[in-house]
């Protein structure tokens, strides 16, 4: 069993949560903007799409785009979640059994807050 991390170590999984919490900041950003648009251009009647399978794919389009946000804000409230963790030095250990969350593991998902066998427990309840 590997041991836990040590907070002298939590240096290189804050720096890719920090990373990956601006990269999604600024996708939010930009994603909401662009929804945001199309909600205008959907309301102005000049602009109303000819033909019927326009409007389905707009709608889909924007449904999926809301959705991505949606997704993006989950993963960003784990990577504050991470972030708080470092903050008083829990970082590192799985949320449900305790144990240490392999250094793979939180290198792939540094905002993950299970270990591997946990996550599989949750994801597939028996
Ligand atoms: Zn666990």
């Amino acid at each position: 069993m590997s041991a836990s991390l040590k907070p002298e170590e939590f240096g290189p999984y804050h720096r890719l949560l920090k990373d990956l919490s601006d990269r999604l900041r600024g996708n939010v950003g930009r994603m909401t903007d662009e929804a945001l648009r199309r909600n205008q251009n959907d309301s102005n009647l000049s602009n109303v799409p000819l033909h019927m399978a326009d409007v389905g794919t707009e709608n889909y389009d924007q449904e999926f785009t809301l959705g991505l946000i949606e997704n993006e804000q989950e993963t960003l409230k784990l990577i504050d979640e991470a972030l708080g963790r470092i903050g008083d030095g829990t970082y590192g250990a799985c949320a449900e059994c305790e144990r240490p969350i392999a250094r793979a593991r939180l290198e792939a998902l540094p905002y993950t807050r299970y270990c591997i066998e946990c996550a599989r427990k949750l994801e597939n309840p028996e």
